[in-house]
């Protein structure tokens, strides 16, 4: 079962923080409250929530504001409050960086099928973005590769290698295939490059000498990437 996600609402009225928390407990969510944008990002700096719900008007330091200076330091979806009057602000609202806007007064059942919409996008982005077979894990993302849980540092072309291995686990590829998918343009002369790549990045990809590697060489072809760890 997923574990329940933590959503933060950063607004000043108590009336309107407390529905939207009812709301979320009755929706399997752990919800916490801060009433002002500097209490909110002090909030964030000691535990990342999974998505905000933020007021626009709040005292001191506004919404707007608030939501620049979390995009500094985090992606996390962010849901803008926002009053009537404000409308007006709503394109401001979203080249601050929020995710989706409800407009004052809402409907806290309308507010809960767009934290639910968001953060559904963000689990397909998420696991669209990390790509594993066997020993090798590696987050597009990140740009990081982990073999067996150890980080290893790869060029670009052998990244993008690896990339296109991953993808489809198993299939057979051409020298030719590689070549575009590492350096996005093929050329006849550089097509034994590769093989260096593919040396170089069996070695990294060889952290620990009892896994055998991954990449297996098919006389004739070129290279496929086994699943399979045993061979
Ligand atoms: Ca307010």
């Amino acid at each position: 079962m997923s574990e329940k996600k933590h959503i933060l609402i950063v607004e000043d009225e108590i009336k309107i923080a407390s529905l939207i928390q009812k709301y979320l407990v009755l929706h399997e969510y752990i919800s916490s409250h801060v009433s002002n944008g500097i209490e909110a990002l002090n909030s964030v700096k000691n535990c990342m929530p999974d998505l905000i719900i933020l007021d626009v008007m709040l005292p001191h330091l506004d919404g707007l504001e608030v939501c620049k200076k979390l995009r500094e330091m985090t992606d996390v979806p962010i849901i803008f409050l926002s009053a009537r009057i404000e409308e007006v602000d709503h394109l401001i609202g979203f080249e601050a960086g929020a995710d989706d806007y409800v407009t004052k007064p809402f409907r806290p059942l309308e507010l809960m099928a767009r934290v639910k919409a968001i953060l559904n996008r963000r689990n397909h982005k998420k696991v669209e973005n990390v790509l594993s077979a066997g020993a090798v894990t590696l987050n597009v993302d990140t740009h990081s590769v982990y073999v067996k849980g150890r980080l290893i540092k790869l060029t670009l072309n052998e990244f993008n290698l690896l990339r296109a291995f991953l993808e489809y686990p198993n299939k057979v590829y051409s020298r030719q295939e590689l070549l575009t998918a590492s350096h996005g343009k093929y050329s006849e002369n550089y097509e034994r490059t590769i093989d260096s790549h593919i040396k170089n990045l069996r070695k990294k990809l060889t952290v620990d000498t009892l896994i055998p590697s991954q990449i297996e060489s098919i006389y004739g072809v070129g290279y496929k990437f086994s699943s399979n760890l045993s061979h």
